[in-house]
């Protein structure tokens, strides 16, 4: 099926991509997952091939592309079996960090980390997530204290992606003032920062090629011109507004696997003789594969809608949390299908059904749970549904804005100008040119 963003450049990309995914990375994907972790060198090899930061402006040493580039490779990245180790990696790297970056930093900020980042010399994390604090992210208790030009960072993060190779670290912090308005994001570059540690590289049972790790700060000093955006206590919606994409693009990566999933069984299937037949010729197996298929398909219309609907700037939030809990859903049961038409050996890790199955149940889990898409979606049609409890000041909305979960008010759904893309889904040239109003 051929979505109906692709064009004819994207579907160069996409060829080169797998090409380069063949030569260059699925030869070291057992040795990741073994070593949990992949090679720098794969880094700089991606780099060099134009894979990293392929939708930030060509001003910060970006591809100059916009979100379907960064799809596509993540895609052709999951088709070659790399999704649940390096793919993350990247998506972490350039597809979240790179983007708080170029939306919120100052052009030094940006100039400073986002070229590295596109060479592979710079690996980026997200830290927000806490031992007591995961889905409540307003509960967080990493603390920046602000003593004269520096940040003293204390606290402890864990389940963050990229926690042992990355460079620099955006980090949630409270630097003061109640609830979400306590919230900053101050950037740790890692090699300068003194009572920076590194835990635990954590033993998951998949994504195994994906390091995941805690981070501890004991009393670390960090530049203060390293706060993100410049102002105290903006962290919690900054976070915010790029959730609606980071929803969509869990979504996307869900299809993909999904698709995946079908295609490899359905080629099992054919094989594998049970009973002096191939299993296909079982009508249970056409009959689970048809359910499989179809799912597959439904989910991949759902989300190429919404896709146009993002370059076309009216993607609406309250439809991307129903994109990541349905797709994530539906790719976890049919892993779960498929890996069954396997039998015994899709039990067996070196079968890639059994890496798809095991790399699947984090994606119910992070990017927000699905009880709190759940939640998300619940909240717009009582809201749609109770026209008197819309909130009535800019107080109330900043205490709404209370959890991963978007709070009891997710900002997002404001439909607030501030995000600059072109026509075609293209961030705005930092100059201005061309610029268009954009809503997400
Ligand atoms: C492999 C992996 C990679 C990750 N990468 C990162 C990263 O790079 N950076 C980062 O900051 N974090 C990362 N995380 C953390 C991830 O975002 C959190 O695990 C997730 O937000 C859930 O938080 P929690 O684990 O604390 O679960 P909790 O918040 O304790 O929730 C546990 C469960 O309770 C239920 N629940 C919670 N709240 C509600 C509610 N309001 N209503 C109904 N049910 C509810 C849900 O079923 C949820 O799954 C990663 C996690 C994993 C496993």
């Amino acid at each position: 099926m051929t979505s109906p963003w692709m064009t004819e450049e994207l579907t160069l990309l996409a060829e080169s991509t797998a090409r380069f995914a063949a030569r260059e990375l699925a030869p070291h994907a057992e040795r990741w997952r073994q070593q949990k972790i992949v090679d720098r060198s794969a880094w700089l090899k991606a780099g060099a091939a134009g894979l990293l930061c392929a939708s930030i402006p060509e001003a910060y040493g970006g591809g100059g592309g916009d979100r379907r580039h960064e799809t596509v490779i993540g895609a052709e990245l999951s088709k070659a079996g790399l999704g649940g180790g390096f793919g993350t990696g990247i998506g972490v790297s350039c597809g979240l960090v790179a983007h708080y970056l170029l939306r919120y930093g100052t052009d030094a900020q940006k100039l400073a980390w986002l070229p590295g980042m596109a060479r592979g010399e710079i690996v980026a994390a997200i830290a927000m997530t806490e031992p007591g604090a995961g889905s409540d992210l307003q509960n967080i208790r990493t603390t920046a204290r602000r003593d004269g030009d520096v940040y003293v960072l204390n606290g402890q993060k864990t389940f963050i992606s990229n926690g042992q190779s990355a460079d620099i670290v955006v980090v949630a912090a409270k630097t003061g003032g109640e609830g979400a308005k306590g919230v900053s994001l101050i950037v740790l570059e890692a090699a300068k920062a003194e009572g920076f540690r590194r835990g635990r590289n954590l033993d998951k049972i998949g994504m195994h090629a994906q390091d995941t790790s805690e981070l501890f700060f004991d009393d670390v000093r960090v530049p203060a011109e390293n706060l993100l955006g410049g102002e105290e206590g903006r962290g919690f919606v900054q976070l915010m507004q790029e959730l609606a994409w980071e929803r969509l693009s869990c979504a996307l990566s869900a299809v993909t696997n999904t698709e995946r999933a079908v295609e490899m069984t359905a080629a099992y299937v054919k094989e594998r003789t049970a009973f002096g037949k191939p299993l296909m010729a079982f009508q249970n197996t056409q009959f689970r594969l048809a359910e499989c298929k179809s799912k597959a398909v439904i989910a991949r219309t759902f989300v190429d809608d919404l896709m146009m609907k993002m370059l076309d700037g009216r993607l609406d939030p309250t439809a991307a949390a129903m994109a990541k809990w349905w797709t994530t859903q539906t790719l976890n049961e049919v892993a779960d299908e498929c890996l069954q038409l396997h039998g015994g050996y899709g039990y067996m890790n070196e079968y890639p059904i059994a890496q798809l199955w095991a790399d699947a149940r984090v994606t119910k889990i992070f990017a927000g749970a699905n009880e709190i898409m759940n939640m998300l979606i619940a909240r717009s049609w009582c809201r749609a549904g109770h026209p008197t409890k819309t909130r009535t000041s800019r107080k109330e909305a900043d205490n709404d804005e209370s959890a991963r979960s978007g709070g009891r008010h997710d900002p997002l759904h404001q439909a607030r100008p501030e995000r600059r893309l072109g026509r075609d889904g293209r961030e705005g040239h930092p100059s201005g040119a061309g610029r268009r109003r954009y809503f997400l």
